[in-house]
């Protein structure tokens, strides 16, 4: 068995579509299928929810209309045949006055959820009909009868994995389709994984079951060595490591969830990122082997709070770390990089939701300063940290910028350097031209 994942492009228009069933013709087997919402369309129910939510409902009830034409026009160009036709604009419909029912409704974190919940069950309903319209047989499985979330509104693998693997006991069907990124929370709710979280879907779908493999089909052809988006001439790597992978995904190369790739790990099984505009090209392949190379990719990750904690004793007392780490524990706020000094320990967050409580709670026993708005960029390489001359062509390319924080030899393949967000973009450039 394999999972085929499909992002918001590659299922962003009827033509879209069409390719995807021809690309999943073409894999041998029995598949799960996940689909992200079309392109646009959960940024569309992000602002709807937030009109709702600043007591705008006009102007969410107009965001509405207008999506809900488009859909009419995908569905009017997706079916040949009129009874399909006619059927999916009722479902369009009755999707479009449930979602104008959330709008009337008061709004909630809850309603929140169900807002942006709506895409992929849109582009699921929509896909599964169009593979019945072409004569291919395929079944529709919810995702919210197996994903399931924990009380920390993280994955539960193991509720996962008994719901689905009984739900698929009753299936005959070679083609299982079903919606990436929502989830059912601990509370029964409807939830998610959190933006890109499609990619996470197919990771703990492919990781429970222990696939043969998880594809990941997206706009490009691989994980590229840096940030198509901000530096020119980046090039797709053929095969990354799982930890390596990882790391890139953590900070920042958007092609993958930032998690997703720890189920896999843990699993050991493959993930394959491969291109829906070029489904010939190689892509790359994530798995246990990776191919040596000094310096593989850089990726950025933006809007980090960096904090830097001064001891109020002139120097460090044994167990001054263990009292700052528990306040972070407290408040579930992971740190992502951290130096110390005799005197002072800088670190960094990525989630500032309880920052000032941990600065209040710190700010007891010592001195606090926070700077917001700064960007980690992260240089992956195999045993980077101990090869001769890395370090120096590293410093020399960011000689103009101000470095806040640099971790070195923390993990064998990774070294992170802590810039303002102002010079996140130019630090990539120039790192590129030094190290590529
Ligand atoms: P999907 O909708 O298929 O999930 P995403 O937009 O989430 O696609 O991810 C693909 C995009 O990620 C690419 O179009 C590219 O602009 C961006 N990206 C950022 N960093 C990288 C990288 N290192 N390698 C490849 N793509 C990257
Ligand atoms: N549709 C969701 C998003 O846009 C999930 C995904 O595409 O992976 O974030
Ligand atoms: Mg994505």
């Amino acid at each position: 068995m394999k999972v085929l994942k499909f992002g918001g492009t590659s299922v962003g228009s009827p033509e879209r579509m069409m390719q995807v069933a021809d690309i999943i013709a073409g894999v041998q087997g029995k598949k799960i299928v996940v689909l992200s919402a079309v392109s646009g369309t959960t940024n569309t129910l992000v602002s709807m929810s937030d009109y709702c939510e600043n007591e705008q409902k006009d102007e969410a009830k107009k965001v509405a209309e207008e999506l809900h034409s488009k859909y009419h026009e995908f569905v009017k160009n997706l079916y040949k045949d009129e009874a399909y036709v006619k059927s999916n604009i009722e479902f369009i419909d009755q999707k479009f006055s449930d979602i104008n029912n959330l709008i009337e409704e008061r709004f909630t974190e809850q309603v929140a959820k169900m807002f942006v919940a709506q895409g992929e069950l849109i582009s699921t309903h929509l896909f599964t009909e169009y593979l019945s319209s072409i004569g291919k047989s395929a079944v529709l499985l919810p995702a919210l009868d197996f994903m399931a979330l924990d009380e920390y509104a993280e994955p539960d693998l193991k509720t996962t994995k008994v719901k689905l693997e009984n739900l698929l006991s009753s299936l005959d069907e070679n083609v299982i389709v079903t919606q990436g990124y929502i989830a059912r929370n601990a509370a029964g709710g409807t939830d998610n994984l959190r933006r890109g979280g499609s990619d996470y879907t197919a990771t703990i779908v492919g990781a429970v079951l222990k696939v043969e493999e998880v594809q990941i089909w997206t706009d490009i052809d691989g994980m590229h060595n840096n940030d198509p988006r901000l530096v020119d001439n980046t090039r797709p790597l053929a095969h990354l490591s799982f930890e390596e992978a990882s790391e890139l995904a953590y900070f920042g190369a958007k092609v993958l969830h930032p998690s997703c790739i720890v189920p896999a790990q843990m699993n050991e099984v493959p993930v394959r990122i491969k291109n829906t505009m070029d489904p010939e090209a190689h892509g790359t392949l994530i798995s246990n082997e990776t191919e040596p190379e000094k310096v593989k990719a850089l990726a950025a990750k933006d809007h980090i709070t960096a904090i830097k904690i001064k001891s109020n004793r002139m120097v460090m007392a044994y167990g001054f770390l263990k009292r700052v780490f528990e306040v972070f524990e407290k408040y579930r706020t992971p740190i992502d990089m951290i130096t110390t000094s005799e005197i002072a320990v800088s670190l960094t967050i990525d989630n500032s939701d309880h920052l000032k409580e941990i600065i209040e709670e710190i700010g007891k026993y010592a001195t606090v300063e926070v700077d917001r708005e700064q960007a980690i960029i992260c240089i992956v390489g195999d045993h980077i940290a101990s090869r001769k001359g890395v370090g120096t062509a590293i410093f020399e390319a960011m000689e103009e910028i101000p470095i806040r924080m640099i971790s070195y030899g923390g993990s064998r393949n990774n070294i992170s350097l802590l810039v303002p967000h102002d010079y996140m973009k130019d630090s990539l450039i120039k790192l590129h031209k030094a190290l590529f």
